[in-house]
């Protein structure tokens, strides 16, 4: 005996009832598919006395089944329209959940106050600021252990990359700052409204601890953004911006046991926190 969720007339009455366009800058497309919302509160691996961080509720598709595995919700929304809504949607489809959700209105990159701590991340992010999102989440919020989001499949793709690999680039580099990422599916177009253009992927997440450096996490990430600026450079190239020239990026490399010749897509999050830790050792 599933508890209802909200499947397309549902959307679709909500969001005539708000005279809501849904628009691509703000990256508005609902899930309509009951299955897609157990499918992706099933991969989260929630435990039933989580705190849910959901970005970007909408009319509260994926809201309604995290708050039937969690304790709590914490949804942030930018669009005033549906946080409004919201909790009214909760009370009309949840009661018993009434008091379980809240809704801040803000924009998720620059959220850094949550009115309760969130233990995860699940959700279906708006996918032209996915990475940055997650980025910023990760590092404001230390009590997040795990998450679950949706975004552009090829995009899951990138963030879940490992080193060596073709699209193995900055975002998949920075989240292994934060936690191990792996890919947890697929989802296609027609579960959506509006229907996108392109797969959707699922990205899984357990935080560990950061690699150990001197360095601090902005150096690090200062490192990456120069190594893969020009991919196709050596790291002594790439780094020969530094004060010291190419002479002081090879002395680094060295120093942190990295061969200078190596191109950036090869090396993982430790070597770029063991670079920036010895970033000024004195040329040979
Ligand atoms: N969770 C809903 C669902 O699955 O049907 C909606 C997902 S939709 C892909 C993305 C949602 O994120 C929209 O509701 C949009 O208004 C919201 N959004 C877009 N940019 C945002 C931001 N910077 N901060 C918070 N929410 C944002």
């Amino acid at each position: 005996s599933a508890a209802p969720l909200l499947g397309a007339t549902e959307i679709r009455r909500l969001a005539d009832e708000l005279d809501v366009r849904p628009t691509k800058t703000l990256g508005q497309n609902f899930v309509i598919d009951g299955n897609t919302i157990r499918r992706i509160v099933a991969a989260a691996h929630l435990g039933p006395a989580e705190t849910v961080l959901e970005v970007g509720p909408g009319l509260g598709s994926l809201t309604l089944g995290l708050l039937d595995a969690a304790e709590r919700v914490v949804a942030v929304e930018i669009d005033p329209k549906l946080a409004a809504r919201l909790p009214q949607t909760v009370r009309e489809m949840r009661p018993a959940k009434a008091d379980a959700l809240d809704v801040v209105l803000a924009d998720a990159m620059r959220v850094t106050e949550l009115p309760h701590e969130p233990t995860a991340l699940v959700a279906n992010l708006p996918y032209n600021v996915a990475v940055p999102v997650v980025l910023h989440l990760l590092e404001h919020f230390p009590s997040l252990r795990r998450g679950l989001v949706m975004v552009q499949d090829e995009v899951a793709d990138r963030l879940a990359a490992k080193p060596g690999s073709k699209i193995y680039g900055v975002p998949s580099v920075k989240a292994t700052w934060y936690a191990d990422m792996r890919k947890a599916g697929v989802i296609g177009m027609n579960v959506f409204w509006p229907a996108p253009k392109i797969h959707s992927g699922l990205v899984g997440f357990e935080r560990h601890e950061p690699p150990v450096t001197t360095a601090s996490r902005q150096e690090v990430f200062a490192v990456i953004d120069a190594a893969f600026a020009q991919r196709r450079k050596t790291l002594r190239a790439a780094l020969s911006g530094w004060a010291g020239g190419g002479a002081a990026a090879e002395a680094a490399l060295r120093a942190a046991g990295v061969d200078p010749q190596a191109r950036g897509e090869k090396l993982g999050i430790e070597e770029f926190a063991a670079i920036a830790a010895h970033q000024g050792a004195a040329p040979a």
